[in-house]
């Protein structure tokens, strides 16, 4: 027997169930709640809020240092009405830093982002001849599209066969586990923020004192970790009264009016009623979850797109800083590993004194070989990894910790866009049930974009408790051009 979970307050406003308490959640709780439209629950299945845009700490001699599931900042290009919020929440404690990380291309170490002097001193020869004879060949011969499209083909035609060889092609490898030639050229045209020699171009330009612009190469960083965003997200939502329940994992969602949410909580089965079901967790999942059920074409359309998974390896070390860089990246394809990360260099934190961690990440698919390997092994692996880049690990690894995200990125293989599109129009045609958020709309985006999209579905519930789609829709085609920072 189902018990019922009772909202806190009884006022005449429209219930928002929220799935979800990653920033896309979050920050919708919070709106609809600062804005008095709605009642807000979130009903999050882990212990923690952010996702996979959390924080977390290990025990041991770690002074509480703050670590992410993997590489994380916040970039300048979130929307100014955003972070001016983020900055009320947080204060000093959004700190602006420099980006000071490092790229492995044919054995040597170029700063990211590229600085001009890389480009004259530190590029290894043959690939700036390379890259020099590309842009030459751009500049007489026409680039325009030719037939069929994919990854590859775009980026090859706008950057050149020497960028894509050695850096893009073994990449995409490693991050998406897809030959790039597979991806779908909606990968290449919204996913890549560098997209062209001209851009490049620029971007390097923009970093030339004189003619920086503001923001050109730094990022934001919470002094707690990345995951502060969403708990001072969090907390925020709860002074304005939203209800953030924990442990709460969403089994089943009967349409009707209300809604009828299955919850599993505390070892029972448990109901939450809402008018309105705003979801960011995986589409697929959601379409595994509404009753009555998805037609057959949309569960099989669903089974068709895939997120690719992460482990995160976490390497204490011994010593109290391992390099002065936030991150290193590895495009090639004989190291497994894709970036590592060293926490305390993104706030310039001192303490621990004695130790610092490194965050290995390692892209794979659940259940394979590397999701299956013990924490030991997977240190091994880090460990070789860093040694066949040139990076050794001197100083005693005192302990690795691991952790897994099955929903790291979403896998745009070609031909996916017909198999989301069809979970997508199946997901508007229900009534009063949203979905957004990276997982939500199968997107590649950034945490400003999932703010975006919670700040936009908000605006879109009406006073009168009605939700304007047209309003949707506009947003939605926006969405589509939001593109990725790393
Ligand atoms: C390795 C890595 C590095 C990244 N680096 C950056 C970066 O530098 N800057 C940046 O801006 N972004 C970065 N991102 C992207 C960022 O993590 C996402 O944009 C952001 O977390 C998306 O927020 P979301 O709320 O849409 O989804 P998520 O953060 O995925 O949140 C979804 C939530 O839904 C919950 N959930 C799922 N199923 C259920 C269920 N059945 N019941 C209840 N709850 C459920 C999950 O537990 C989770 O908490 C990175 C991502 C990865 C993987």
């Amino acid at each position: 027997m189902s018990s019922e979970i009772q909202s806190q307050s009884k006022t005449a406003k429209p219930r928002v169930a929220i799935l979800g308490a990653g920033p896309a959640g979050l920050g919708a709780a919070w709106q609809l709640a600062r804005s008095g439209k709605a009642e807000a629950i979130v009903l999050e299945q882990r212990g923690d809020v952010g996702g996979n845009s959390g924080s977390f700490t290990i025990g041991g001699e770690l002074d509480g240092l703050p670590l992410d599931y993997g590489s994380h900042r916040l970039h300048p290009s979130c929307h100014p009405e955003i972070l001016a919020d983020l900055r009320g929440l947080l204060g000093d404690d959004l700190l602006d830093r420099p980006r000071h990380g490092r790229i492995r291309l044919r054995g040597h170490w170029i700063h990211f982002p590229l600085k001009p002097v890389d480009l004259v001193l530190r590029l290894p020869k043959s690939f700036a001849f390379g890259v020099a004879a590309d842009s030459v060949r751009k500049l007489v011969a026409s680039s325009s599209a030719n037939g069929h499209e994919s990854f590859a083909s775009v980026l090859e035609r706008n950057l050149g066969s020497t960028i894509f060889r050695d850096f893009y092609h073994p990449y995409a490898k490693k991050i998406w586990g897809v030959e790039a030639e597979q991806l779908s050229a909606i990968q290449a045209y919204r996913r890549v923020s560098a997209g062209s020699l001209m851009k490049m171009v620029k971007k390097v330009l923009a970093l030339v004192p004189g003619l920086k612009a503001p923001g050109a190469g730094r990022f934001f960083y919470p002094r707690e970790g990345f995951g502060q965003i969403s708990q001072a997200l969090a907390a925020a939502a709860r002074n304005e009264g939203a209800q953030i329940l924990h442990h709460t994992a969403v089994k089943k969602i009967h349409l009707g009016t209300p809604h009828q949410i299955e919850v599993e909580r505390d070892g029972s089965t448990q109901l939450v009623l809402a008018d309105y079901v705003w979801s960011t967790i995986p589409i697929t999942t959601l379409a595994k979850l509404v009753t009555p059920q998805a037609p057959a074409d949309v569960i099989a359309a669903g089974s068709k797109i895939k997120y690719r998974a992460m482990i995160l390896i976490y390497l204490v070390i011994a010593q109290p800083q391992f390099t002065e860089f936030d991150a290193h990246y590895f495009p090639d394809a004989e190291v497994a590993l894709t970036r590592i990360s060293e926490p305390k260099n993104y706030s310039a934190r001192n303490k621990p004194k004695d130790r610092t961690v490194l965050c290995c990440e390692l892209p794979c698919d659940v259940d394979d070989e590397n999701w299956r390997r013990t924490d030991e092994e997977l240190g091994q692996l880090a460990k070789q990894a860093l040694e066949q880049s040139g990076l050794p690990i001197q100083a005693p690894i005192l302990q690795v910790v691991t952790k897994r995200l099955s929903h790291a990125y979403p896998i745009y293989q070609q031909g996916y866009e017909t198999h989301f599109n069809r979970l997508d129009e199946w997901a508007a045609g229900l009534e009063r049930i949203l979905t957004f958020g990276r997982q939500g709309l199968f997107a590649h985006d950034n945490t400003h974009h999932a703010l975006a999209m919670a700040y936009a579905a908000v605006d879109c519930l009406n006073g009168s408790g009605s939700f304007d789609l047209a309003r949707w829709n506009d947003y939605r085609a926006e969405f589509a051009t939001h593109t990725v920072e790393d």
